[in-house]
């Protein structure tokens, strides 16, 4: 299948801070880095919601008809405590804490990664490099920036220069920020760091003797710096230059600044053409993290183990609590926020489980199903805006509602163009899928109470009552089937 030709997509591109229309490097294919986790604890919601939000980007390329190859990586080794090169690695820290092996702090996380944005539906990448997996490649990326002479050694570690990048490149430029006001902020360390410049960032450490994770370099026992997998894993599966580079905006600043600086410096070309931030999710009108408390674990929402919530809520619903929101918007999580979330979310799923059994008219329907198709794609092409998209899905729902009532009619022709694209947008695209309707004893209850009233009205033999509520719930997607003994009740999917 080819690409959509109709559908022209604008980004949000924050190294140009404008939208600009997306044209992929190479014609129908699609090459996007995304950052991966750092895989030394479960993954808080405000991390999937980033993970989610590369999702829709990537269905949506592929639903168009792009070949998309997806990276993203694993960082297993080289992430320390502090952004500025200091403090222990985070996954050997956890290791030296839980006493295990910092693979086994490895293994257990990547597990729980994987099985949390299964839950959220998320399609898993094209390829999922680990930074352990690639010590190779980042020694080789190492030489290659020192031969262009813009890496140093000092006592067995490797520093990138800055100063020396930014004559000929402007180091910030990403992020907004001006060197000079970096080293004008910065308080001196003199006689502290081996660097040549605060600003300076590591390309490999020599490990000191309490550091387990480490691998043999020409400069030493060591281990890679953090911005280094990104630019050696992107560029194996990608090239030098590719389309969309991808990850939370807290990543802009040092990380995405520096793998810019790194891609410069070995190729004098800019890594990637689009650079896409997804923003943050927020609980108390706070940024959620790790670090500060703040945060809520995906399975604390599904189980309903947490204090902010008053009852559990699904993945699905909490998947579409995010898309509810544009992705470069702050999203904040709350317990009302969610019921109205699960409120329209089953909204639009009984929408969907309506219209195999609407009736067809002959007559012109009251709704332009190719005009609101329409409107659904300029909603996502505007920089993949699924809130505006989900609005336009509700504005059906509300149409196939009516038709359902008998207010509205649709043509046969018009019904088979709205169901299938009705699907496409809501499973595709936003990758929603319809939960396992557990009965509940409330609905129990209340459907028991139901039953025991309507055969009431048939020994009054009062025909019209106990119709309506065989209709009525019908209507609802509760179908009662009366047998010798008793009635019975099915949930139509
Ligand atoms: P980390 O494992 O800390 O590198 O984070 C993984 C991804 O989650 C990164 O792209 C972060 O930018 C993103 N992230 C972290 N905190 C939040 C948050 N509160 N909301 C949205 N994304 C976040
Ligand atoms: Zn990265």
């Amino acid at each position: 299948m080819g690409v959509s030709t109709e559908q022209r997509i604008q980004i949000y591109n924050s190294l140009s801070g404008s939208k600009e229309e997306f044209t992929p490097i190479h014609n129908q294919m699609v090459g996007m880095y995304v950052c991966g986790p750092t895989v030394y604890n479960n993954v808080h919601l405000g991390n999937c919601r980033t993970f989610i939000s590369f999702d829709i980007i990537f269905r949506y390329l592929k639903h168009l008809g792009y070949k998309v190859r997806y990276v993203r990586n694993i960082t297993d080794a080289g992430h320390l405590e502090n952004d500025a090169d200091e403090g222990e690695d985070r996954i050997a820290k956890k290791a030296r804490i839980e006493e295990i092996e910092p693979m086994e702090v490895v293994q257990k996380y990547t597990v729980d990664f994987h099985r949390t944005l299964a839950k959220f539906n998320t399609l898993p990448p094209s390829i999922e490099p680990t930074a352990t997996g690639h010590i190779v490649e980042q020694i080789e990326l190492v030489k290659q920036i020192m031969d262009a002479g813009y890496g140093y050694e000092v006592d067995g570690s490797v520093y990138f220069d800055v100063l020396k990048f930014n004559e000929s490149s402007a180091y910030g430029k990403l992020s907004g920020r001006k060197l000079e006001d970096m080293i004008h902020n910065t308080r001196e360390t003199s006689g502290q760091s081996e660097k040549r410049n605060p600003q300076d960032f590591a390309l490999w450490k020599k490990a000191q003797p309490e550091h387990i994770m480490r691998w043999p370099s020409p400069w030493s026992d060591g281990f890679p710096g953090w911005h280094l997998e990104c630019t050696a894993m992107s560029t194996k599966y990608l090239g030098n230059q590719f389309d969309i580079h991808g990850g939370g905006m807290d990543l802009k600043f040092p990380h995405h600044e520096c793998e810019i600086a790194q891609g410069e410096a070995i190729s004098n070309c800019s890594p990637a053409n689009y650079w896409i931030h997804a923003n943050m999710l927020t609980l108390n009108g706070k940024k959620m993290a790790k670090s500060t408390g703040n945060n809520i674990l995906p399975n604390e929402i599904f189980s309903g183990e947490n204090d902010i919530m008053d009852r559990p809520f699904s993945p699905a619903v909490t998947r579409f609590f995010m898309l509810q929101a544009h992705y470069r918007s702050v999203l904040d999580i709350s317990n009302d926020a969610m019921l109205a979330s699960e409120k329209g979310f089953s909204k639009l799923m009984h929408g969907l489980s309506i219209l195999e059994s609407l009736a067809t008219a002959k007559e012109t329907t009251g709704f332009d199903v190719a005009k609101w198709k329409q409107k659904c794609y300029i909603a996502m092409n505007d920089d993949f805006n699924t809130p505006i998209l989900i609005a336009n899905l509700f504005d059906a729902v509300k149409f196939v509602q009516n038709v359902n009532d008998g207010r509205e009619s649709i043509t046969k022709g018009d019904l088979d163009e709205l169901g299938s694209s009705l699907n496409n947008f809501v499973h595709d695209v936003l990758g929603l899928t319809q939960e396992e309707q557990k009965v509940d004893h409330y609905l129990e209850n209340s459907l028991n109470l139901l039953i025991e009233l309507r055969n009431d009205a048939r020994n009054r033999k009062d025909f019209a009552t106990s119709d309506k509520i065989r209709d009525e719930l019908a209507k609802a997607g509760i179908l009662l089937q009366d047998g010798a003994q008793e009635t019975t009740y099915t949930l139509k999917k």
